[in-house]
């Protein structure tokens, strides 16, 4: 019989290292697939529909509310939507794949609340001079977004307490190597 795949949570402040440290996740291990979330926002320079997400209208993205298409979906930053579609999320664990949800902090735990068997991993900075730097180096936020993103990230890290495991991404490797190890771990659960 196939195991039902897992379902990781990866969040976590904006600019801390998610997308860079699910990437090399996703180059090292084979049975595992990220979840591509739903958004009305523009793409950016370099993002490809269907990859970094799937790019729909504001009345596009509601009609999927309307559905019931996703497994959460929020409001991030009081500025854009973004949804997590369910059918994929669900299809994939069946099939045996573990999936990766990479989302804000307040969807992150209304996924928990819907899905009790997730997996929790906040990635933490290992200082808040460090976020910002890296925040600003990214170089795809304006000085207005940084700031809002600073001052969520401040409140978000209150909330790192819910989840199952802290992981302070200082050194990338390492940081990558925890989220194998509680990944491998949670395979070997009862
Ligand atoms: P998030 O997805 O959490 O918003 P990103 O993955 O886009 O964050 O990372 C933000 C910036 O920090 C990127 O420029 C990335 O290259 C850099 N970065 C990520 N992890 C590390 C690390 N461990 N050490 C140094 N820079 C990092
Ligand atoms: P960005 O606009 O930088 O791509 O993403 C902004 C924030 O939205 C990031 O913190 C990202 O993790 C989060 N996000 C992306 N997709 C989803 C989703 O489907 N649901 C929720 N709740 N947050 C998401």
């Amino acid at each position: 019989m196939t195991q039902k795949g897992l379902l990781l949570v990866v969040s976590g402040p904006s600019g801390v290292g998610k997308g860079t440290i699910c990437s090399k996740l996703m180059s090292e291990r084979d049975n595992i697939k990220m979840s591509v979330s739903v958004t009305p926002r523009q793409p950016r320079p370099g993002e490809t529909e269907g990859v970094s997400y799937f790019f729909r209208t504001e009345e596009e993205f509601m009609k999927m509310v309307e559905a019931d298409a996703f497994l959460e979906y929020m409001c991030v930053f009081g500025k854009n939507h973004y949804g997590t579609p369910k059918s994929y999320v669900e299809e994939q664990r069946n099939a045996g794949f573990d999936v990766i949800l990479e989302i804000d902090v307040k969807g992150a735990l209304n996924v928990k609340e819907k899905c009790p068997d997730a997996v929790m991993v906040f990635i933490a900075p290992p200082d808040m001079d460090t976020l910002r730097r890296r925040l600003v180096g990214r170089g795809t936020e304006t000085p207005e977004s940084v700031a809002r993103r600073f001052g969520e990230a401040i409140k978000e890290i209150g909330l790192a307490e819910q989840y199952d495991y802290i992981i302070v991404n200082d050194n990338l490797d390492k940081a990558v190597g925890q989220v194998q190890s509680v990944i491998s771990a949670e395979h070997s659960r009862v």
